[in-house]
């Protein structure tokens, strides 16, 4: 699958649009709030730069796309005014794949700069020029020694591609305990190359001292068997093989499919981050959100199973519908998820289900 010309969010403001179906990841951003605060801040006062460079790698279309764009700046202004320095202009890069609804993300930058003129400074925001930068973050995307703060929150868990050699996980359709050695192995490989290619290129990009922060989803434990990170591709295969034994997919079709997704434990990042040597980790963290978090706040306290199955099929099918209609065409999609708010609903009913996440901290030393 050429990820470049096929991946990408569901576009638009619809009920199936990521804009609409991204309270998960807006909550993520929400609480690695402090962490990007203290990487914003710490690298401000120290080089105080007149031009601040910032790129938001996997930057998606909707609420959430500027967002950290918004509080980076504040927080910026703030600090000026604490220091009585003049602000600095800024320079934004906003990064997807080519497919992204960029359109969109152009449309309400007017808005934006009107909004962050109003309510965070009076003057010196006019000096804030944003560019999208359609390309694939494994890869160089900007000039060298261009950036001074990289940011990417929700898509390092996407590999370049499905990896070769992951062609016998018969009725998977992404690493999990069932998956024969030799996949756990391909998508684990395939996620060393792209993450160290991806640390590679950002060490190019960003000026010494410059800083990094990156939330992914990850893994809890070493050992893939027993860990629970992939449960919700388990499911969303489930809804495929019951469309297959009723002869609606074709088992080859089904056989033939992964997606692209890998959850990495912390160690492992950290072996990447140590192996590559352009970076120091100031800062680790992990937490867990429940899968109720795709709901909202006021759904979490309530026990609505089917909406809760709802929302979480939602969540899923924003990011993955353009994989499998690429793969299994457009008619089976409705079904698809479907079947899989059913099945999510009954799992949520009967099991605290958890997202696990990692956020990294760093700043480029040499
Ligand atoms: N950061 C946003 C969006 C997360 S969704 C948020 O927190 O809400 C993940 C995004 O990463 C998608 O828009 C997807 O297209 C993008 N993405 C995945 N792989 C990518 C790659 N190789 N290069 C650039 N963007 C990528």
């Amino acid at each position: 699958m050429d990820m470049a010309r096929v991946f990408h969010m569901n576009a638009g403001t619809g009920e199936t649009s990521y804009a609409n179906n991204s309270l998960l990841q807006k909550k993520v951003l929400s609480l690695v709030k402090p962490i990007r605060e203290e990487a914003i801040s710490s690298f401000y006062r120290e080089k105080l730069p007149r031009s601040l460079a910032i790129a938001d790698l996997g930057c998606s279309c909707g609420p959430n796309t500027l967002f950290v764009t918004y509080e980076l700046i504040e927080i910026v202004e703030m600090l000026s005014r604490d220091l009585n320095h003049e602000s600095p202009e800024y320079i934004i890069f906003l990064n997807d794949l080519p497919g992204n609804d960029f359109n969109n993300i152009f449309k309400s930058l007017e808005c934006f700069k009107q909004k962050l003129r109003g309510q965070v400074a009076d003057d010196g925001i006019d000096q804030c020029y944003i560019t999208g930068v359609p390309s694939s973050f494994y890869g160089r995307i900007l000039p060298a020694c261009s950036l001074h703060f990289v940011h990417s929150s929700s898509s390092l868990h996407w590999l370049s591609q499905v990896p070769e050699g992951a062609e016998n996980n018969k009725g998977n359709i992404c690493i999990t305990k069932t998956s024969p050695l030799n996949v756990q192995n391909a998508y684990c490989h395939q996620f060393q190359r792209d993450f160290s290619l991806f640390l590679k290129c950002r060490a190019e990009e960003l000026g010494e001292g410059g800083r990094m922060v990156i939330t992914l989803l990850g893994r809890s434990s070493e050992d893939l068997s027993c860990d629970k990170s992939c449960y919700i591709w388990e499911l969303l295969a489930k809804a495929l093989n019951e469309m297959v034994l009723e002869g609606i997919i074709e088992e080859n079709q089904m056989n033939s499919f992964n997606f692209p997704f890998y959850t990495p434990s912390s160690s492992e990042l950290k072996l990447e981050i140590e192996k590559e040597g352009s970076f120091t980790l100031n800062h680790l963290e992990i937490f867990e959100l429940s899968w109720k978090a795709a709901c909202g706040d006021d759904e979490e306290l309530n026990n609505n199973n089917n909406n809760d199955g709802y929302k979480v099929a939602q969540l899923m099918r924003a990011g993955t519908e353009s994989m499998l209609v690429n793969h299994f065409g457009e008619a089976i999609i409705d079904n698809v998820f479907h079947r899989y708010q059913h099945i999510l609903a009954d799992r949520m009913s009967k099991e605290k289900t958890m997202f696990f996440y990692i956020t990294l901290s760093s700043t480029k030393t040499t």
